[in-house]
């Protein structure tokens, strides 16, 4: 592992540092979770606009390559982005899907067309995309998905149903996974269609959390038509876009340990203010040391890992189960902080933001590949397990 920051990381920093000083209001650092969440709230409006200033400033999709609106920006310049937007305590971009993960498969994919038409509005906000991947009885074993399209003239005609789709009902447009041909081995005849979700027979039906979010959905397609057009790559190849898609989402684990450790830190500053009613503070009690201690160290392991992974790239070696790992140790780690919140505040931490990351956490050893699927990947891959 060897990097440091070069000077034009620096020189980008101290530009994009300026502009995030000049331009984040406490109006801004307020849209959190529950904005981008509803989609008749005027907070998701101001969040549209924000992604608006961000875009026209051309720090929306900064990986992107320019003629698509990007700054065709490095690694390090990604890095130094992400750390300067958790600085300033700004929202990033509305599409949190569109930019990182269906963006990459369109510009690899797509044709100059649905280039030209999507890629726009994913960057500017103007349209929010989600991932109509899952079904009922196909989320790890993916390739089992069901929901059918089939040709009848110019158009594909979609029945069945996915369901997790985070950001649905927000959503105006779908990276949907679909058979194409039921005789195929299940890998192949899988085929990835663009829906705008505005056409008839689409149905978003709401999935509420525990944490008493509307977050994710089920989505039924009744013989809904969508154009043959909208089709994304070559049909009953869509398990390769597919992969292009959450490769991309996996390449977003170097920056998961911002958040968990100014976590961690935040959980530290409890500890030294929270009484144990006995005279000391929490911070005191050697097994809760013990605990915040673990806690800590895990969250620096998430950064090495990190680290590990953006030396690889900047050594051109392409990311492999290091986003495997780095997934393990952030959805683990998560939980872990969230049970140790509980032992440092007592029944307050069923309350505000711990009470909500407490039973939130219990979601992220699932979201974007489970614990064990995971470990499968690091069994075989790094191991050299057999599969069996
Ligand atoms: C917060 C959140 C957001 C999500 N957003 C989306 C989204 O936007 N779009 C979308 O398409 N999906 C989304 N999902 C769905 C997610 O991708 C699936 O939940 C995930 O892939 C697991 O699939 P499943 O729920 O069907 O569980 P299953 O695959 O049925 O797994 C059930 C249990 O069996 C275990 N298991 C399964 N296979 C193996 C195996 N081979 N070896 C060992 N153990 C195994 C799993 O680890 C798990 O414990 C989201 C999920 C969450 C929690």
């Amino acid at each position: 592992m060897d990097f440091t920051y070069p000077a034009e990381a620096e020189a980008f920093r101290s530009e994009l540092r300026g502009w995030l000083d000049a331009h984040v209001t406490d109006d801004i650092r307020s849209l959190g979770m529950a904005a981008r969440l509803d989609p008749r709230s005027a907070g998701l409006e101001r969040l549209r606009d924000w992604n608006r200033e961000l875009a026209d400033a051309d720090y929306a999709a900064i990986s992107w390559p320019a003629e698509y609106g990007g700054r065709g920006a490095g690694v390090m310049d990604q890095v130094v982005w992400n750390e300067e937007l958790h600085r300033s305590g700004a929202p990033g971009p509305i599409n949190v899907l569109g930019i990182p993960n269906v963006a990459p498969a369109i510009m690899t994919y797509g044709t100059e067309t649905q280039k030209k038409a999507l890629l726009p509005g994913i960057r500017r906000g103007d349209d929010i995309w989600c991932q109509g991947f899952s079904e009922p009885d196909a989320g790890s074993d993916l390739a089992s998905l069901r929901t059918s399209a089939t040709r009848d003239g110019d158009d594909w005609v979609i029945t069945g149903q996915k369901i997790w789709t985070t950001l649905a009902h927000v959503a105006n447009w779908c990276e949907l996974l679909v058979r194409t041909d039921p005789a195929a081995p299940k890998h192949r005849g899988i085929t990835c269609i663009l829906v705008d979700l505005d056409r008839p027979g689409v149905e978003i039906r709401p999935l509420v959390t525990i944490t008493g979010e509307h977050e994710f959905n089920e989505v039924f397609f009744d013989e809904v038509r969508v154009p043959f057009d909208q089709t994304l790559g070559p049909v009953n190849e869509g398990w390769r876009v597919a992969m292009t898609t959450l490769a991309h989402e996996r390449g977003g684990v170097a920056k998961l340990h911002l958040g968990l450790r100014a976590k961690v830190g935040r959980l530290l500053d409890e500890a030294r203010r929270t009484p144990l009613g006995d005279g000391r503070m929490a911070s005191e009690d050697p097994a809760l040391r013990a605990r915040l201690a673990r806690a800590y160290l895990q969250a620096e392991l998430l950064k090495l890992i990190s680290d590990r992974a953006i030396s690889g790239e900047l050594h051109g070696r392409p990311l492999g189960p290091e986003g495997s790992i780095a997934k393990l140790v952030w959805s683990e780690t998560e939980q872990y902080v969230a049970e140790v919140a509980g032992d440092v505040l007592g029944p307050d931490a069923n309350t505000g933001e711990w009470g909500r990351d407490r039973v939130m956490a219990r979601s992220h050893t699932i979201a974007g590949g489970t614990t064990q699927v995971n470990k499968n990947i690091l069994a075989t891959r790094i191991l050299g397990l057999p599969r069996a």
